[in-house]
């Protein structure tokens, strides 16, 4: 992919922002927040001037991987200023209503949420715009796909065939609104033993090298299972963000450098 080269969607643009792109996985707890929040900060690495918006309105995550408390500041009747950390600009449901209220929402309310967070924010000058998407293929991922003028989108995926089998949907749902896909990322790919350095492939391993070849559609790379990665996500210090030239941000980097 070069995303530089690339139009964006005929959705209306953002003012100020470039690139809008989406990070989309078939089911949850396969690592799209993680890798979401790493890969902005790999853009941000890159020296682009990166926003994150975290449209996971049934699970938000942003806040607590860019380790984000407090409300964002109201800059006029219909304008919000995102939160900043370790230079990127984060905007999540989470910071505007209450942990669990969102996840009862009908899809009406769902898609005005995500409409305000994309048009009535201060994203102000942005390279790029990386926007976690809810998992699945359901209406919040569908509106996005066709309101939001995406430039493309990543799939994020473990090596397990019923991951994968779900990925495939996502896969076919942007295909169908002409959203193209910028490649696959296998996730949780192999774990390397930190005591003897044995290398397990607990979920398997090139399983989304394999379907990516298959569909003719971009393989991006693999980011192993490591308990680092993990625990700095719980610490609200991403990896990236902490050891930007570290082993595991390496990953992230490399596969933003991919993309742009
Ligand atoms: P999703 O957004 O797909 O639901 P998350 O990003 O919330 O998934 O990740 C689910 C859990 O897996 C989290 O505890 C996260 O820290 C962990 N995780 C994600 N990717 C990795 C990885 N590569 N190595 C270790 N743990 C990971």
């Amino acid at each position: 992919p070069d995303l530089k080269a690339r139009a964006t969607s005929k959705a209306a643009g953002i003012p100020g922002v470039k690139h809008v792109i989406a990070v989309a996985s078939g089911k949850g707890g396969v690592g799209k927040s993680t890798t979401s929040c790493n890969l902005a900060l790999g853009f941000a690495a890159l020296g682009l001037k990166t926003g994150i918006l975290d449209a996971d309105i049934y699970g938000p995550s942003q806040q607590k991987l860019f380790g984000l408390r407090g409300k964002p500041r109201q800059l006029g009747p219909r304008m919000l200023e995102p939160l900043e950390r370790f230079g990127v600009k984060v905007m999540s449901i989470g910071f505007l209503v209450e942990e669990d209220s969102a996840m009862i929402w009908r899809g009406p309310m769902v898609i005005s949420a995500i409409t305000q967070m994309l048009r009535e924010v201060a994203w102000d000058d942005l390279d790029i715009l990386v926007v976690d998407l809810p998992p699945g293929t359901g209406d919040a991922q569908l509106t996005m796909a066709q309101q939001a003028p995406l430039a493309g989108a990543i799939i994020v995926s473990t090596p397990q065939d019923i991951a994968l089998i779900d990925a495939r949907r996502g896969i076919a749902m942007f295909q169908k609104v002409s959203i193209p896909i910028l490649g696959l990322i296998e996730n949780m790919s192999s774990f390397c033993c930190p005591t003897c350095n044995h290398v397990t492939p607990i979920f398997g391993h090139g399983g989304a090298r394999t379907e990516a070849e298959r569909r003719g559609i971009p393989y991006l790379g693999e980011i192993p299972l490591d308990m680092q990665i993990r625990k700095t996500s719980d610490e609200g210090r991403p990896i990236v963000a902490i050891e930007p030239d570290g082993v595991h941000a390496k990953h992230y980097v490399s596969i933003a450098r991919e993309v742009w």
